[in-house]
């Protein structure tokens, strides 16, 4: 059995069947933003691996941390042991996110960050001696996971999770942001939310929400006085609020964090997928001492999660150098760069019947279609023309490495507006 017909056979991807799977392709390597096939095709990538790939692939640097951290300690536990990786990890992070934020949980991966927040934020009100606090409002079209705590929390019907509804936690879903990026939202919208939070408010314990920019749940971008109006509503309800930044962090959005377009703080704070550079799994959930001592206070006096692989060595000097090289980096010129291209390429497109709408924040760039896409046929046309794009449901969008010129983007631009023009309207 060759290696595609075994993969097909035995191994699952993401969101595949295992009957009748989407085609895989091999990558034999991978080099600054072109990830090479194993049939020698060549293709530019669009996809930053998920959002995580901010530097480009193979970056010498990062080989460089990543094998002198091998040298020392690949791994070890982080129960009762602690090692400069996670601790100067720790006060960078600390750093550069809003000053309130002062206590930092390591974990595996995004889904699990999450975890970890409803966690604290159960915790909070347990320790607190409040009763019935046992619920979270989310939003329409909000994605933060695929694992059950996080699950529970995406959109109930877009959210991919649809199926677990029987298994899962019932949350409180209000409806997904409408205003766009530079409009503000009405008085209408702010008043149902209110309305919302009034019905709920003895049982609803925070509020999780994807600043600015809800991803996987629809690649929707909104305003950011909304993150502001529902500071305000958090507070006059005494309701925790979880920022999940796992996919807008670390300068994707333009702003460092999405955060700082309303310049609104959370209570908690997701962070991961760009956190390591896209070299392995890292995520971190920061919050205040407020909360914090509040848990420390309460009965169990410990905060209850702890796994494994938690501050893993690696991937701490790693997210370490990473985070490091872009603060040294123009990443901010980088990134206005990316989102003038992505303008200028995809924008043109809004003339056509088969789509939507094209939206462009920084380095994200979104095309979304009046109906979905063949994944299959729209793959393969992407990869005859020397493009990684991944589409899903009615989205061709893309998210580039930072580090992209501006004539590979003009490729990618170029083939996304010929592609698009393929599908019917
Ligand atoms: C990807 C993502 C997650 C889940 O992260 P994993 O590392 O895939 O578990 C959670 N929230 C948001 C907003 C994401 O984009």
């Amino acid at each position: 059995m060759d290696l595609i017909e075994f993969d097909r056979t035995h191994i699952w991807h993401p969101y595949t069947s295992m009957k009748n799977p989407l085609p895989a392709y091999e990558v034999a390597f991978a080099d600054g933003v072109r990830l090479t096939l194993e049939d020698g095709r060549v293709l530019i990538d669009g996809m930053s691996s998920w959002w995580a790939v901010i530097h480009g692939y193979n970056h010498p640097i990062l080989n460089a941390v990543l094998t002198a951290q091998s040298q020392k300690m690949a791994h070890v536990m982080f129960g009762g042991i602690t090692h400069k990786p996670a601790v100067e990890l720790a006060r960078l992070l600390l750093s550069i996110t809003p000053d309130p934020l002062e206590r930092i949980f390591f974990s595996d991966s995004g889904s699990v960050s999450v975890e970890v927040a409803l966690k604290m934020a159960f915790q909070y009100w347990m320790a607190r001696g409040k009763r019935g606090k046992d619920r979270i409002l989310s939003f329409k079209n909000g994605y933060h996971g695929d694992t059950f705590g996080a699950m529970s929390v995406c959109d109930p019907v877009n959210g991919m999770h649809e199926i677990f509804s029987g298994v899962l936690p019932t949350h409180i879903f209000a409806e997904a942001p409408k205003a766009p990026f530079d409009g503000e939202p009405s008085a209408e919208e702010m008043n149902a939310l209110e309305a919302l939070m009034e019905r709920h408010k003895e049982e609803i314990a925070a509020v999780i929400i994807e600043p600015v920019v809800q991803g996987a749940g629809g690649m929707r971008i909104y305003s950011p006085i909304f993150l502001k109006k529902l500071r305000a509503l958090c507070d006059r309800y005494g309701f925790l609020l979880i920022f999940d930044e796992i996919a807008t962090n670390f300068g994707r959005t333009g702003k460092l964090f999405a955060l700082e377009h309303p310049e609104v703080t959370p209570d908690i704070l997701c962070l991961g997928k760009s956190l390591t550079g896209g070299y392995m799994t890292l995520a971190a959930t920061l919050t205040t001492d407020t909360v914090a001592a509040t848990i420390s206070s309460g009965t169990p006096s410990s905060f209850m999660h702890g796994p494994t692989f938690m501050g893993n060595p690696l991937a701490c000097a790693v997210a370490l150098a990473s985070t490091r090289m872009l603060l040294d980096s123009p990443w901010k010129a980088r990134v206005d760069r990316i989102e003038k291209g992505l303008k200028q390429g995809l924008e043109p497109l809004t003339a056509l019947p088969q789509v939507a709408d094209v939206r462009v924040l920084g380095a994200i760039g979104v095309v979304e279609l009046t109906r979905p896409v063949d994944m299959a046929t729209i793959q393969s046309r992407f990869v005859e023309r020397g493009v990684w794009v991944r589409p899903f449901g009615k989205l061709v969008y893309v998210m580039p490495p930072f580090v992209m010129e501006p004539e590979d983007l003009n490729t990618v631009t170029d083939v996304m507006r010929e592609v698009v023009g393929m599908e019917t309207p």
